[in-house]
């Protein structure tokens, strides 16, 4: 689930960075399969990458270098300036630890209060 903040997002378990949500553009693609993210185009830099996208370009990869010497940018991960990977957690490891911390706490949800009385009344 992307969230979108102009403030970066830190992990509520260990206080690190959440990363950001890119988009992946490709280039040199064939005419049959170009879609949304594909390009035919095949720029030779990341000021050329930046002609495609108002994006901000976060990294590349690059082609091999042909036999003609040239070579070109096969991908680029570019980010809306925006847009992280999510709200509260850097990984899930970190937000099943935080969920047990929480429970250790005491805090549970409604469910589970509603399934703890059906349980006492089956047993009672
Ligand atoms: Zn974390």
């Amino acid at each position: 689930m992307t969230y979108k903040s102009t403030t970066p997002p830190l992990c509520r378990y260990c206080g690190g960075p959440i990363a950001k949500h890119t988009t992946c553009l490709f280039f040199g693609r064939s005419k049959g399969s170009v879609s949304g993210h594909d390009f035919v185009e095949r720029p030779a830099s990341i000021d050329e990458v930046r002609k495609f996208t108002n994006h901000k370009v976060t990294s590349v990869r690059r082609s091999g270098t042909a036999a003609d010497g040239s070579s070109w940018v096969l991908s680029a991960n570019v980010w809306d300036g925006e847009s992280y990977v999510d709200e509260f957690f850097c990984n899930g490891v970190h937000a099943r630890a935080m969920g047990v911390k929480a429970a250790k706490m005491g805090y549970r949800m409604p469910a589970y209060d509603r399934a703890a009385l059906r349980q006492k009344e089956e047993t009672t």
